[in-house]
């Protein structure tokens, strides 16, 4: 939905700190921003906190919405301006996300390397403005930065859990929100599994912040994944059935490998069903000294590998009621209407 004009005088408040003001200047708690104010600027742009004096052409021709709103005419000569600049009141963006536009059109090149030095914070402000203002260009790339945090891609996404270590449960969550938002749908299911391996003793605030149809969706997938990844811990207590078609239903001759296996249960802690690792119980074994047969131990490693894809597979649909494939098509009908 595109922005409201509001004239700054309009937050003023009879009898307010009474200041004396300069002519032309208006009545405002926001400051001129130390960075983003171009003394040839032909626009400011009004936060709470801050004032952008920038160049509309520079926002129209990234941003068709900014565009459209900028043509509008206002026949009115109330209109607040800052030494003959026109002033727009950035209307339900907080001055974080308008920030972050401005310094991605102005200062930052576009392309994935930089937005790689940003935050989660930081990406989560660039996608909801940009989706905001129709920014396609950047759109675009900041969804191309989130898919390769958040891959569709089970092997990927085992390289990319390198970064989520260090994002608070807060932040993800907040992401969570402004991805259901803004649709950026391929990420949505590694980022709702993501929110999932927090303890919920640490998320729940988060989890309550949720709209509530993205709660419901989150509370009901979390409650998948525990106990599709309790029934795969407990498939390794089970006897190991190896042997090809004539040998249906044989089990190890050893039985020493079923109890080396199901000790190792005791020391290896558990983990929700994506970050058990295809060796599951055997990584960091010396197979030559564990006593567990070879047999054994390729018949273990095939089932977790087969669960992980077969549960994969119906992560999606868990968590948004769509398959990988739905999201795919939804997603490229979205970015290009
Ligand atoms: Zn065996």
């Amino acid at each position: 939905m595109p922005p409201k004009r509001r004239r700054l005088n309009e937050r003023r408040k009879a009898g307010d700190e009474g200041e004396e003001q300069l002519e032309g200047t208006p009545t405002t708690q926001s400051r001129p921003h130390d960075e983003l104010w171009f003394s040839d600027g032909s626009i400011v742009l009004a936060t709470d906190v801050h004032l952008y004096r920038v160049h509309k052409s520079m926002l129209a021709k990234y941003s068709k919405v900014l565009r459209d709103l900028f043509e509008i005419p206002t026949g009115d000569a109330e209109m607040e301006s800052w030494e003959g600049v026109p002033i727009v009141r950035m209307v339900g963006d907080s001055d974080g996300e308008v920030y972050m536009l401005l310094k991605a059109l102005y200062g930052v090149n576009l392309q994935v390397p930089a937005l790689h030095v940003l935050t989660l914070s930081e990406v989560t402000s660039l996608l909801s403005i940009s989706s905001k203002y129709d920014c396609k260009v950047m759109r675009a790339d900041v969804i191309q930065r989130l898919e390769s945090i958040f891959p569709n891609n089970l092997e990927k996404m085992w390289a990319a859990k390198l970064l989520w270590e260090s994002f608070l449960p807060s932040h993800a969550f907040e992401l969570l929100a402004v991805a259901h938002r803004c649709e950026a749908l391929l990420i949505l299911p590694t980022l709702f599994y993501l929110c999932a391996r927090f303890p919920l003793e640490k998320s729940i605030g988060a989890v309550q912040a949720l709209p509530q149809d993205v709660q419901k969706n989150f509370l009901l997938g979390r409650d998948w994944l525990l106990e599709c990844s309790h029934r795969l811990r407990g498939r390794f207590l089970q006897s190991t059935k190896i042997g090809g078609l004539n040998h249906v239903n044989q089990i190890c001759r050893s039985p020493e490998c079923l109890e080396k296996i199901r000790a190792q249960l005791s020391v290896k802690p558990f983990a929700l069903i994506f970050d058990v690792p295809d060796r599951g119980v055997l990584v960091g074994l010396d197979m030559n000294q564990s006593e567990i047969c070879g047999d054994c131990a390729k018949k273990h490693v095939n089932t977790i590998r087969n669960l992980k894809k077969l549960h994969w597979d119906e992560l999606p649909v868990k968590f948004t009621s769509n398959s990988w494939e739905e999201l795919r098509k939804k997603a490229i009908s979205t970015a290009t209407p």
